[in-house]
């Protein structure tokens, strides 16, 4: 739980977010994480955090706490500018490649 409890409370600091957020540790079968816009519960799979590096729980957390900024569930333009200030296209690229490609290992 260590890892991703520091990078959460370093990245709510760093995206100005003072809402509660409960982070739950959990076995997932398909997603590595998600968030609940009516409780601001996020789940993170248990069975991935062990594949991934500090950067990959990084950027996944980011993912889901623009969600959470804009209260959106999608990823249209707004999400994709909030996203744009932290990663470029070529770094996100990439990012999605390298998570995706240890999340199927589990699921193989
Ligand atoms: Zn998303």
């Amino acid at each position: 739980m260590g890892r991703v409890k520091d990078i959460l409370q370093e990245l709510m600091k760093e995206m100005e977010i003072s809402e509660n957020i409960r982070l739950k540790i959990v076995p997932m079968k398909k997603k590595i994480a998600s968030l609940s816009l009516a409780t601001n519960v996020l789940r993170f799979n248990r069975n991935v955090v062990k594949f991934l590096n500090d950067e990959e729980i990084r950027y996944i957390l980011i993912h889901e706490l623009i969600h959470l900024k804009i209260r959106d569930v999608n990823h249209g333009s707004l999400f994709l500018r909030e996203l744009s200030k932290y990663y470029n296209p070529h770094e996100t690229y990439h990012l999605e490649i390298e998570i995706i490609r240890k999340l199927s290992k589990l699921t193989s």
